[in-house]
């Protein structure tokens, strides 16, 4: 018998076969142009996005690390600040409080969905606290309602990490839309990726709006006069313009993930494996879909051995991390946290996954977990 084809995590090269002659139409419109930087072609892509996100104002920088970093630096938070963020997330969360200086407070995860719990939060704040830094992980909003309240209560800057979570919804809302401003991440893998490295931030607040601007572009906005000292952090027009024609394709695919994640939990249902929670406020965007088992590592070991690629998002969260041992924390500092990171474990899900690949999927966490 031959082996079936692999299934990867998630499959760009199928999204590239469907979506390429499109993606090089756009492309070849900037190149003949010649106007790489900044440009039309950044500004279309800019208001195409704040549209979709439902908020006033888009500015597209040169990552989602750059767009967090930027956001609070436009806060004004460095030295001497506290930002309350969670340690069940990727390291830029945080890598970005630190650059400026700030320091990272980590708190505990909601155990069913994953997401800041707004209990820890309110239990967290001092005096040098600036800003709530909450993470819609696997594409699942944090609770931004109860959030949004704590952050208006202390006279907080509330700025969502939208990273893993372009089209999910709040309350009806979608992200982007739900603090003060929102961080996206345009990594090739993310739900809305572009070929290579790039970012946005978007917010309702025109002045927030114009110093990201000034920051991602050395200060200016026009030659030669610096307002601020500022970065080289711009999102270009190439990416621009895949992002702007993939950015057609997003509700289609978003509802394609939805689908899947649906037909997953249908399937999956019966298996003593804890499933992914969905707030009854929330449309998730379906990123990932993460299963939760106390034999996480043989179970990805069982499906590696089918040809069948499983992710871990994320083994060592970032209170227990190296990087940020100066901190203090301790195991046993975030319980739900820690339970998370030993025990989860990401499945194979994008839109171009065919019922007959995730059927594959299922079989094979089947057949470990019953066998
Ligand atoms: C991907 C990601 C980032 C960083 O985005 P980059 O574009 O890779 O810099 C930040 N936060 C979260 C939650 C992410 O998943």
């Amino acid at each position: 018998m031959t082996n079936p084809a692999p299934i990867p995590l998630v499959d760009l090269q199928a999204q590239y076969a469907a979506i390429g002659d499109e993606v090089h139409a756009a492309m070849e419109e900037v190149l003949r142009s010649a106007r790489f930087i900044l440009g039309p072609e950044v500004q279309a892509f800019e208001e195409a996005f704040a549209a979709f996100c439902g908020a006033r104002f888009c500015v597209g920088v040169a990552s989602g690390t750059a767009a967090l970093e930027l956001t609070l630096r436009a806060l004004d938070i460095g030295p001497g600040d506290q930002v309350i963020t969670v340690a069940h997330t990727f390291i830029a969360t945080a890598e970005a409080i630190s650059a400026t200086g700030a320091q990272p407070v980590f708190v505990d995860v909601d155990p069913r969905t994953y997401t800041m719990d707004p209990d820890q939060v309110e239990a967290a704040i001092t005096p040098q606290t600036r800003a709530i830094l909450p993470v819609h992980i696997y594409g699942h909003p944090a609770d931004m309602a109860r959030l949004r309240a704590i952050a208006q209560q202390h006279g907080l800057a509330l700025v969502e990490d939208a990273a893993q979570a372009h089209a999910a919804e709040w309350q009806g809302r979608r992200v982007g839309s739900l603090g003060t401003a929102a961080c996206f991440s345009f990594f090739p893998g993310k739900n809305l990726g572009a070929y290579g490295d790039a970012g946005a931030v978007t917010t309702d607040d025109p002045a927030l709006a114009e110093r990201i601007g000034l920051l991602r572009n050395h200060g200016r906005h026009e030659k030669y006069i610096h307002q601020i000292p500022g970065f080289g952090q711009r999102l270009d027009a190439l990416q621009a313009a895949v992002l702007r024609t993939k950015l057609a394709h997003l509700d289609r695919w978003t509802s394609h993930r939805r689908r899947l994640a649906a037909r997953y939990t249908a399937l999956l249902a019966d298996l003593e494996l804890v499933l992914p929670h969905v707030a009854p406020e929330a449309s998730p965007a379906w990123h990932l879909y993460v299963v939760r088992t106390p034999r996480r590592d043989e179970l990805l070991a069982h499906l590696q051995g089918q040809g069948i690629a499983a992710g871990i998002h994320y083994p060592i969260p970032l209170h227990l991390q190296p990087a940020y041992r100066e901190l203090g924390y301790r195991a046993g500092d975030l319980p739900v946290t820690e339970a998370v990171a030993e025990t989860c474990l990401s499945l194979p899900l994008y839109p171009e996954m065919t019922q007959a690949q995730q059927d594959r999927v299922v079989e094979a966490v089947r057949g470990f977990l019953e066998g």
